[in-house]
């Protein structure tokens, strides 16, 4: 059938439905799974014919969902006209109304907020950005050279040659300066993938929360006490930061944040291997490069950058030793952080 003529016979169906239910057979019939539409898109070769096509699903799962509100508003008023309940009796004793179990929030949520609100008291502006990006902001303009590990299949998982999933979150740092001129002080959370083994310490999806500070006359001091404070109010106010330098493609310099080990105070213990210190993930003053890739004079302006795992923040926190349970919807797992 014409892809018009099949929106037409659709959007009728859709309109004629008198019920939830006979809406949710005009939905199977014209977009499930092996409805003519679904079918047609599976086979398409070009283009052309799958922007067609696609428009076509978006108005009509757009149309579905408009008759959907209106069935429910129907449902919901004739249901409160007819329907009396006596508010009076204890809940259990209402018939379908069941006392519900008291839910928890999982680990990388709690610290996430804890995150935002710590950045939200400095002025910070929190973004969440796209998961499938192109390789050009998820590499090219992050300066990533060529040879760059990070680059290979290997690493990096690949929807076609120039489109990935966001090995991290710093593309958001080229978005956000693209978008509008400094100063900007962002911090964009959300997740990212790695083509990695499962191990006690990685997993090929994890949170990432990645900061960006461009403005006039940022010094590294200004970077360390971002840190300390958000470590401090991530992890306790007697915590202490310190940096070691290290190489990442979009900083000059870079540096690895330590945060003072939490068990020990810094005196050495098994958890921070000896050494008063865990690492926490990266930072550094923004390469001149990337901001000459956005149209920024680096003469002007300067900034830093950092990233850091919400995982590895919530290890910390509660003390996890794995990242393996935050992906196993262990109930068991997740009501230990009430
Ligand atoms: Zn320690």
């Amino acid at each position: 059938m014409e892809a018009e003529a099949l929106q037409k016979e659709a959007l009728a169906a859709a309109e004629a439905a008198q019920t939830l239910a006979q809406l949710d057979e005009a939905r199977v019939q014209y977009l499930g799974r092996s409805s003519e539409l679904k079918l047609a898109l599976r086979e398409v070769r070009d283009r052309e014919t799958g922007m067609a096509l696609n428009a076509v699903r978006e108005a009509l799962e757009a149309a579905f969902a408009a008759r959907q509100s209106e069935l429910e508003r129907a449902e919901l008023s004739a249901r409160l006209t007819t329907e009396r309940v006596d508010v009076t009796l204890p809940a259990e004793l209402l018939g379908d109304v069941r006392v519900r179990p008291r839910g928890s929030l999982h680990p990388t949520t709690l610290i996430r907020r804890d995150v935002e609100d710590a950045f939200i008291g400095l002025g910070y502006e929190i973004r969440e950005d796209r998961e499938i990006e192109t390789v050009e902001y998820n590499f090219d303009k992050l300066a990533f050279p060529a040879w760059h590990p990070a680059r290979s299949s290997r690493d990096t998982f690949y929807v076609d040659a120039d489109t990935v999933l966001r090995t991290e979150t710093s593309p958001s740092q080229i978005h956000i300066l693209e978008e509008k001129p400094p100063p900007v002080y962002m911090v964009s959370i959300g997740r990212v993938y790695r083509r990695d083994a499962i191990t006690p310490t990685r997993f090929p999806i994890f949170h990432q929360f990645e900061g960006l500070a461009i403005d006039r006359g940022i010094t590294m001091a200004d970077l360390k006490g971002t840190l300390l404070h958000v470590m401090r109010a991530l992890f306790g106010e007697e915590r202490e930061v310190r940096f070691r330098t290290h190489y990442f493609p979009f900083t000059e310099p870079s540096m690895e944040p330590d945060v003072s080990c939490g068990v020990c105070g810094g005196s050495g213990c098994p958890t921070c291997k000896w050494s008063g210190w865990i690492e926490i993930g990266g930072s550094g003053m923004v390469d001149p490069q990337v901001l000459a890739n956005v149209g920024l004079d680096p003469g002007e302006w300067g900034g830093f950058a950092f990233g850091l795992g919400l995982e590895r923040a919530a290890q910390l926190r509660y003390d996890i030793p794995t990242i393996r349970p935050f992906w196993e919807n262990d109930l068991r797992f997740v009501r230990q952080f009430r």
